[in-house]
């Protein structure tokens, strides 16, 4: 305990590589041989990798570098399995054939766009990643131990109480690296991390990684023209020229590389510059001399040349025979833990963003006071009746609405986020998809109750308990489905085409929900009924009129100024609506149903976007055939 207090309050060595209470993991040696990927776009594919070979180490910084287009971010995906289909050829980690399930749970790969969490700070992310990835055999002392010395590491401690939103470039940076490395992956790959940020944040992010790598990991970064000082820093360099290996070697053997094949570099040239430039063919055509030179990455060359840096913290014998163990990478936290953490973020997230709930609420709010303002006092009305089927319809158009309406702007880029979670493996996709839900209900609750606060009793419906609860049960309800559909439909598009397809979509179920009414006992045929059936709004919509309306219900009250009051009788107008056999019991039934159903889909197709299986890797090679079809007819 003593220790564990003395720990916790002296801050870890500043430049310390090793990260003392991290789980050790073994080293990984990450070959490939004759590693071929090809993308094909209907009729026309492409060669994009073209038979090269290769060794990433562990303990060791490696860069993989090219002119653009020369295959860099196409060779990072397939070693880091993030691409799969279209690549042939032997992938091997320490000698043996690569495992891409187990060695997906071995590495990270932190993408070059860092998709952070919006609105927790730089520790709460930490602490919540550490939640997810430690799990519960770590207790809180250990994690929060690990947390700092990574934040130190990372050099985040200024920034520790920052919102991620607020980050300068180089920390977001940072903070990615920071939270993959929370659990100790052996791999890390990383899609140009120096992209986007100014010289002095670059050099610190690359000298921190070497670090990182000198703890006994394999770290992998592709990068776009790094400066001289920069690209001094990595162990091994990795040169890609059109599909091929144009150098595998140290940043040390590059100049004598090229003078060796007469083409020596400037003395005040940067080599990397250099040989990025003479592979892109800036000097003649080079690149096939160069291939021959290092027989596609077979040469082991200029594997060693001019190593100065000494390996200090490393066991180099220890990293050239590690074993893969299989049982040690699950998750390491249970679906439960993950379920509880992610919910606690995501409530975290749904509170810190004010802004946003107060325009909600004063939004519902606006939008009861409308519609209680255009319905006035016509619950109890015979000669307004139909007014008030109006007004229970506008009532199930508005829960559609502004339930759906925001998940379709914002879950799109959620889904990149869960991707890269997902793919980094901090969850499973049944815990989040859980959270997901459960931390919805209690805002759509509350904002449905908002605007039935006002519309209800300005409407003037009957005030008895049972009527209320079954109005606003029905309401939460219809939110909650509308809400799923949200989710469906933006699982799988982009914003732009969500916020297309999610209202195109409600126009038939709003559409099916009334087809029939007024036609009173008369069955529409057999198809349209089938086809009102699959409308959640309709089964919506029979809730609200029995709670209103339903049995027993007085008659309605006839103004004096009216001569005429066709629907003084409640039971004649619902008969008239076409309600008349409306079974409450089948009513809610149906809407859990929808509920669950629209969930099952929703959770399913996120499935496929994360990890497609084979009938939906399929529609996509089709999908994409067809458009290039239509491309080329255009
Ligand atoms: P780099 O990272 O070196 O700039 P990439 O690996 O992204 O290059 O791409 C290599 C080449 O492959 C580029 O010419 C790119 O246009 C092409 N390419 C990559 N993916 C596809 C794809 N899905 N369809 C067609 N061409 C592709």
């Amino acid at each position: 305990m003593e220790s564990t207090e003395v720990q916790k309050n002296s801050p870890p060595a500043l430049g310390r590589a090793h990260l003392s209470h991290l789980p050790q993991r073994p080293p990984i040696n990450l070959g490939f041989q004759d590693l071929s990927y090809t993308v094909s776009n209907g009729k026309v594919s492409k060669l994009i990798l073209r038979g090269i070979n290769g060794e990433f180490r562990s303990g060791q910084l490696t860069a993989i570098l090219g002119p653009s287009g020369a295959g860099k971010s196409t060779l990072l995906n397939i070693l880091a399995g993030y691409r799969v289909n279209g690549a042939s050829g032997l992938i091997t980690t320490n000698g043996e054939t690569r495992d891409l399930k187990l060695f997906r749970k071995l590495s990270r790969y932190i993408m070059q766009d860092d998709l952070l969490q919006p609105l927790i700070t730089v520790q709460e992310a930490m602490t919540i990643a550490a939640d997810l990835k430690l799990g519960n055999d770590i207790n809180k002392e250990t994690k929060t131990i690990i947390v700092e010395e990574i934040i130190h590491l990372l050099r985040l401690s200024k920034a520790r109480n920052t919102s991620t939103e607020r980050l300068s470039g180089g920390e977001r940076k940072r903070l990615s690296i920071a939270l993959e490395l929370l659990n100790n992956p052996p791999v890390i790959f990383l899609d140009e991390p120096t992209t986007g940020l100014d010289d002095v944040a670059s050099s610190t992010c690359v000298s921190l990684l070497k670090r990182v790598a000198r703890g006994g990991r394999t770290v992998i970064c592709s990068l776009h023209t790094p400066s001289a000082r920069i690209f001094s820093v990595f162990d091994h360099v990795y040169v890609v020229a059109d599909g091929k290996c144009a150098y595998q070697g140290t940043s040390g053997g590059v100049i004598p590389f090229l003078k060796e094949l007469h083409l020596p570099c400037p003395k005040t040239y940067n080599p990397a510059d250099f040989i990025i430039e003479v592979s892109s063919g800036e000097y003649g055509s080079h690149t096939d001399k160069m291939v021959t030179a290092i027989d596609n990455g077979r040469s082991q060359r200029w594997r060693n040349y001019a190593i100065e840096d000494v390996y200090e913290d490393v066991d180099l014998e220890e990293l050239n025979t590690g074993v893969i163990e299989r049982h040690n990478y699950t998750y390491e936290s249970t679906p439960c833990q993950q379920f509880s953490v992610l919910l606690r973020r995501m409530f975290l997230q749904t509170f810190r963003n004010r802004g946003y709930l107060w325009l909600r609420v004063g939004l519902h709010a606006f939008l009861g006071v409308t519609v209680g303002a255009l319905f006035s006092q016509m619950g109890y009305d015979a000669s307004k009746a139909l007014f008030n089927f109006g007004f229970c319809y506008a009532s199930i158009i508005a829960m559609l609405y502004t339930a759906m309406m925001p998940v379709l702007l914002a879950f799109p880029s959620e889904v990149l986020l869960v991707k890269r979670e997902y793919f980094n493996r901090w969850y499973g996709l049944k815990p989040y998809y859980g959270a997901l839900v459960v931390s919805r209900i209690p805002a759509t609750i509350f904002f449905c109750l908002i605007y039935l606060a006002f519309a209800y009793p300005m409407t003037s419906q009957p005030m008895e308990l049972s009527r209320v609860s079954m109005f606003v049960a029905t309401c939460i309800l219809v939110a909650l489905i509308s809400e799923s559909m949200g989710t469906l439909i933006s699982s799988m598009l982009s914003v732009v085409n969500s916020m297309f397809v999610g209202p195109v979509a409600a126009v038939p179920m709003m559409l099916l929900a009334v087809y029939g009414i007024g036609s009173g006992d008369e069955a529409p045929p057999l198809i349209w009924r089938l086809a009102r059936s699959c409308s959640f709004m309709r089964y919506g919509l029979e809730g609200l009129i029995m709670a209103v309306y339903g049995p027993p219900r007085e008659d309605l009250i006839c103004p004096e100024e009216v001569d005429y009051c066709e629907y003084k009788n409640v039971k004649y107008f619902v008969r008239l609506m076409g309600m008349a056999d409306v079974s409450i019991p089948v009513v809610f039934s149906m809407l859990v149903f929808m509920l669950l159903a629209m969930n099952f889909g929703a959770y399913y197709l996120l499935r496929q976007r994360l990890s497609p299986n084979y009938a939906f890797r399929a529609i996509k090679v089709i999908g994409r055939f067809v458009k290039s079809k239509i491309s080329f007819t255009v």
